[in-house]
């Protein structure tokens, strides 16, 4: 039973507070089985309150396994990086009256499916996959592969904060990902299940983590679930994201900045009842994942 958090940096707030919960009431565990918590993939986002890496590279846009695939982007990103990622610091320039244009224009599902999918174009833009895999992903795939090579079946759970209602959580399945039914998923895990073969999603996104397991883990089962914990709406999470991202390149970048405090809101609400949601929901998971990976187990 694998739990990943911050691989989007700020984002593993939230994460912490759910690996807290699940070490001090850790689920039930068969002699032959094994929780793993991985505590923040970006430890440098969670430090300087960024989404992104130290090379401002966005994690779930970097496990690429194949060469060749670090370039372009999306023919609408073009359009819109002088919109998204404008060379100037932290100002305000009528973002969301320009951003619904945009969407008036191309269509609001073109546009967040433009922005959302993932770049190798613009090295200080916004969802940035990077020129090569990234440090933190290596050490990971490589850990993965010394250390899970013998296990028969891993049900990975990677949670993130900013997407969906808020203080509710929503599941994500990867395309392609998974060897259990989408009913039998859940079922065992009691939530209706979005992405892959279920429902459809907001957006895809190429060069995911979730996308990538199967691959580093070939003699195992593997199932993967994505669990985003909403926030607020995704125009002040994409506005906080854009404003820090100028304050960080273009700007002094130091923490104790409003758009600092702006983003960890996004991605870390402040309120009691928030962090509460978001931690039980993180946990919860885990204990069904878990109930359901190791009753599964052959003797
Ligand atoms: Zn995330």
């Amino acid at each position: 039973m694998l739990h990943i958090t911050g691989v989007h940096g700020v984002e593993a707030f939230a994460g912490s507070a759910a690996q807290l919960a699940l070490l001090t009431a850790p689920p039930t565990l068969p002699a032959d089985g094994a929780l793993i918590l991985l505590h923040v993939l970006n430890p440098y986002g969670m430090a300087w309150l960024r989404r992104a890496n130290e090379h401002n590279v966005d994690l779930n846009r970097n496990f690429h396994l194949d060469s060749g695939i670090w370039t372009g982007a999306p023919p609408l990103y073009k359009r819109l990086d002088p919109l998204l990622n404008p060379a100037s610091p932290p100002a305000r320039d009528a973002f969301a009256l320009r951003l619904a244009a945009a969407g008036m224009r191309h269509g609001v599902h073109a546009v967040r499916q433009a922005i959302a999918h993932g770049q190798h174009r613009y090295p200080r833009g916004l969802f940035y996959g990077g020129a090569e895999l990234q440090p933190g992903p290596r050490l990971f795939i490589d850990w993965l592969r010394q250390r899970l090579d013998m296990a028969e079946g891993v049900f990975a759970v990677d949670m993130h904060t900013g997407l969906g209602p808020h203080g509710e959580d929503t599941l994500i399945l990867e395309p392609g990902v998974g060897t259990a039914s989408v009913a039998a998923l859940q079922a065992a895990l009691r939530r209706p299940l979005r992405g892959g073969s279920a429902a459809p999603v907001a957006y895809t996104v190429r060069g995911s983590l979730g996308a990538a397991l199967p691959r580093l883990l070939p003699g195992a089962r593997v199932e993967f679930v994505l669990q985003e914990i909403g926030t607020w709406s995704t125009l002040r999470v994409i506005s906080a994201l854009r404003e820090e991202n100028r304050w960080h390149h273009f700007g002094e970048g130091d923490v104790d900045h409003a758009a600092k405090r702006r983003l960890l809101e996004a991605l870390c609400p402040a309120s009691p009842a928030w962090r509460d949601a978001a931690a039980t929901l993180g946990a919860d998971l885990v204990y069904r994942a878990a109930a359901w990976l190791f009753a599964e187990r052959q003797p």
